[in-house]
């Protein structure tokens, strides 16, 4: 049998490291955990730890990996503590793919590390290109790593881009569920509660995106992300409504074909593609029914409703410093509206009013770009203050 394809997950306890981890239990061998990082949860690092015997395991939140008890850590396993750590292992690990799947923009410095060390990233991080798209495309060029997509849509279009050639490409349509408030009304959103919007009609995922999937601003920050990962202008990128979350996105040719990519709403599908490509293979994603009638609908957006979509666009077209500022705002914001400090429905026009705010620069380098997304949270709190 082929040697397995060792693989880094970090991010390990969340919601795409989880369903990573059931792929690689489903590759009947073909994928081998190398390296395993998680963040506060380390019961459970400790416990995929057990299952999987990666050769290292990182606890990224020192404070969190003091309180648990490590002894039952197999022998062969290498603990190791603290940000700087994941960063410095994540260099050391003999893992061929790193499965990117940290929230937010911590989850650039991790990116950035893996493409450094010339190993392919499957990104699940969008973060990562919406703060530092440019800069991080042209890494993985210089370093000669390729990025392959996780984020679902994203996978959709690498997946249809594979039918015909780059200069043959009209535009892409980004799918939507639309998130749990599609029809609300503006003043039922004024009304939304956290636990209304931690519920999504579709896709079970982590809580940060899950917000952003109900204000629609998930959506913005993949208008960003694809404008960078694929290359695209970004009146090339439209966004349409798609409740049923079985048509994952499309690609429009010249010559008017549309090339869609169909599956159940099951992220383990696209973690499997970016970990098996240019293969596919079996595996633990759950298949259509096609005895049952499907119905498919599509239907534009509105843009007065769920405002977050223009403030993709502009991010998009802006670049240099857009996107880190609306990302850092929007981190905040969620992080503010899920204490129960901020309404709903002033998530977007707090993102909105720092975007308007901060200080444009078109080529901004790493260090500015993390220091923005620091700026714009600070400033959201500040104006929680006002
Ligand atoms: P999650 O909250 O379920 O998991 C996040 C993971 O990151 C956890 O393992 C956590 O321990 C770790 N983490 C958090 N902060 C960290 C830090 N500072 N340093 C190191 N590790 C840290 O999130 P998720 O839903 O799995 O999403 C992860 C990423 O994938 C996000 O960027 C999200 O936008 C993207 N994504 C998720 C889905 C999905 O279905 N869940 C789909 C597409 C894209
Ligand atoms: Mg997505």
């Amino acid at each position: 049998m082929a040697q397995p394809k060792r693989i880094a997950v970090l991010g390990s306890t969340g919601s795409i490291g989880r369903s990573t981890l059931e792929v690689v239990r489903a590759s009947e061998g073909a994928l081998a955990v190398d390296l395993l990082a998680g963040y506060r949860n380390t019961a459970a690092l400790a416990e995929q730890a057990r299952a999987f015997r990666p050769r290292w395991v990182v606890a990224a939140d020192p404070e969190s990996a003091g309180r648990q008890d490590w002894s039952t850590l197999p022998e062969d396993v290498e603990l190791r503590i603290g940000p700087e750590a994941l960063i410095e292992t994540v260099h050391q690990s003999a893992a061929e793919i790193v499965v990117s799947a940290i929230v937010g923009s911590a989850g650039l410095r991790a990116t950035w590390a893996a493409l450094e060390s010339g190993k392919t990233v499957a990104l699940a991080n969008k973060e990562s290109l919406v703060v530092g798209g440019p800069l991080v495309m042209e890494l993985a060029r210089e370093k000669g790593a390729a990025i392959i997509p996780v984020d679902s849509e994203h996978s959709a279009v690498f997946q249809a881009l594979q039918t015909g050639r780059r200069e043959e490409v009209r535009r892409v349509i980004l799918t939507a569920s639309g998130g749990p408030f599609r029809n609300h009304s503006s003043a039922e959103l004024a009304k939304v509660s956290v636990a209304d919007a931690l519920a999504h009609p579709t896709w079970a995922m982590g809580p940060k995106i899950t917000i952003d999937s109900a204000t629609l601003m998930n959506k913005a920050l993949e208008i960003i992300e694809a404008r960078w990962l694929f290359d695209l202008r970004p009146e090339q990128i439209e966004v349409v409504i798609h409740p049923q979350s079985i048509v994952h996105s499309m690609v429009e040719f010249l010559d008017g074909a549309v090339v869609a990519q169909l599956s159940v709403p099951d992220m383990k599908l696209p973690i499997q593609y970016a970990l098996t490509w240019p293969r596919r293979r079996a595996g633990a994603a759950a298949k259509m029914d096609w005895r049952q009638t499907h119905t498919l609908s599509f239907e534009p957006p509105d843009l007065e409703r769920f405002p977050a979509l223009r403030l993709g666009q502009e991010a998009a077209r802006a670049g240099g410093t857009a996107g880190a500022a609306l990302s850092g705002a929007n981190e905040a914001a969620v992080a503010v509206f899920l204490e129960g400090r901020l309404p709903f429905a002033r998530i977007v026009p707090t993102c909105e009013e720092i975007l308007k705010r901060h200080s444009f620069d078109p080529r901004p380098t790493l260090e500015q770009l993390i220091g923005l997304d620091g700026w714009a949270r600070e400033e959201v709190l500040r104006c929680l203050k006002r």
